[in-house]
């Protein structure tokens, strides 16, 4: 194995094992915010090979070490030594779309199956633009837009030495008014909750109830398809239980695929991302101020502060719905295929589902019995609220506590915070489920 420029430089054993010990010195992103089925392991969002060896430089020239690796040496023993990827929440292509680009000659069978995708995802647009033009003209008609944005630090700084402990994260689920650009955020900070389906449908349950409250007769809502936040059972129990309250005539939910729409949370996010570029920020409060204040040409955004108190368990409460998964054709409700689902105020105890954006209804009655179902289906769904975090808040790692009390320590953190990181509860180890479905 010869280099293309000749001889390769040999490197020492010991500046190996020093860039070995350097990629391991980065801390892993929690379990729960990452896919189950990987091995794979997880760097934080902020992180590139790049700046990891830039860091690596910094430190070897701090340590006295003169014995510094090229940068493609230190990539490939990045890549060859450990099975590690740099933590991106989204995927920001559609997985379909990649697919079919990765076919090096397609038969006509993928190119109409692929021409059949983008036909689908062209129509969901138009609907949502359909969707915004009509919220502009009507009054009792909604249109709106959610995305959870990704992991807001704290603290955040530009200090190198946080690169390499764990933060405590911020969570931002920002919904998008399409017809008058209104803004709002909810946010918590991960001690308080997680950020799964249930959180998810917690806040857009406030959301539907303050619409109706506001004169809002017919609801749209759009959401990229993720299935552990948002296409899934526990959303659309709540969208049943909740207009069984505020009796919206219509109320729906499009799942837009990831990678195809120009997200107008996306925007959101990064006007957010831009206008902190250089903040340092140390608390979650901080966060909200600066998020309150990004936005200088329209409205500024509007942040809901979420406490652990106020999640409800919808997963836990959706045990009690009798049917998920017939439809009343007899046929199986495929959930993963799901593009859209609607509740009607004239029909309470139904979800109608559509496979095809625009599609046909198949209506899904939740009440009906079904042949298999044992015993336990016996109670009623109505007047039940059960809350997510009983008796406390979600808590952190020890680790994670661990690394924040030392960003303390080393005065990295200002004195006035030292309280707030030191009080942060630990989680239980139950605690750490996954949100995906
Ligand atoms: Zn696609």
């Amino acid at each position: 194995m010869s280099g293309k420029h000749g001889k390769q430089k040999k490197w020492s054993a010991e500046s190996v094992q020093s860039v070995l010990a350097h990629i391991q010195s980065f801390p892993k992103v929690d379990s729960h915010y990452c896919r189950k089925e990987s091995s794979r392991e997880f760097l934080d969002q902020s992180l590139s090979i790049s700046e990891m060896y830039r860091l690596y430089v910094e430190r070897c020239k701090r340590d006295g070490n003169a014995d510094i690796v090229s940068s493609d040496k230190y990539n490939r023993i990045f890549t060859e030594n450990f099975n590690l990827s740099f933590f991106r929440p989204k995927k920001d292509r559609c997985d379909e779309c990649v697919a079919f680009e990765n076919i090096v000659a397609p038969n006509e069978d993928q190119k109409r199956t692929y021409a059949k995708h983008l036909k689908s995802e062209e129509k969901a647009r138009e609907m949502k633009t359909e969707a915004k033009e009509k919220s502009k003209r009507d009054r009792e008609f909604g249109a709106m837009c959610f995305d959870m944005q990704q992991l807001l630090p704290c603290p955040k700084s530009n200090s190198s030495t946080f690169y390499y402990k764990r933060k405590l994260y911020v969570h931002n689920l920002t919904m998008y008014d399409l017809g008058t650009a209104e803004v709002r955020c909810f946010m918590w900070p991960e001690f308080e909750a997680r950020r799964g389906a249930s959180e998810v449908a917690t806040c857009l349950a406030k959301f539907i109830e303050e619409k109706s409250k506001g004169g809002c007769r017919d609801l749209s809502l759009f959401s990229d398809n993720c299935p552990g936040q948002n296409r899934n059972r526990f959303v659309a129990f709540m969208f049943c239980e909740t207009n069984k309250r505020v009796q919206l005539d219509k109320l729906s939910l499009t799942f837009l695929q990831k990678g195809h729409t120009e997200n107008e949370n996306d925007s959101v996010h990064s006007v957010i991302e831009k206008s902190t570029k250089h903040a340092v920020i140390y608390s979650p409060e901080q966060w909200y101020a600066a998020v309150r204040t990004a936005r200088k040409s329209k409205a500024p955004y509007y942040v809901e502060e979420m406490t652990h108190s106020q999640f409800v368990d919808y997963k836990t409460m959706s045990q009690q719905v009798k049917n998920f998964n017939v439809d009343d054709e007899g046929d199986k409700v495929k959930w993963s295929n799901v593009r859209e689902f609607t509740v009607y105020g004239n029909d309470a105890q139904a979800l109608y589902i559509t496979y095809k954006y625009g599609g046909t209804q198949k209506r899904v009655d939740l009440q009906r019995r079904q042949r298999s179902s044992g015993g336990n289906s016996h109670a009623t769904v109505t007047e039940m609220s059960e809350l997510l975090y009983v008796t406390s808040q979600c808590g952190i790692s020890k680790l994670k506590k661990e690394d924040l009390i030392s960003l303390c320590q080393a005065g990295l953190v200002p004195v006035a915070y030292h309280s707030f990181y030191k009080s942060l509860p630990l989680c239980s180890a139950d605690n750490e489920g996954s949100d995906e479905d």
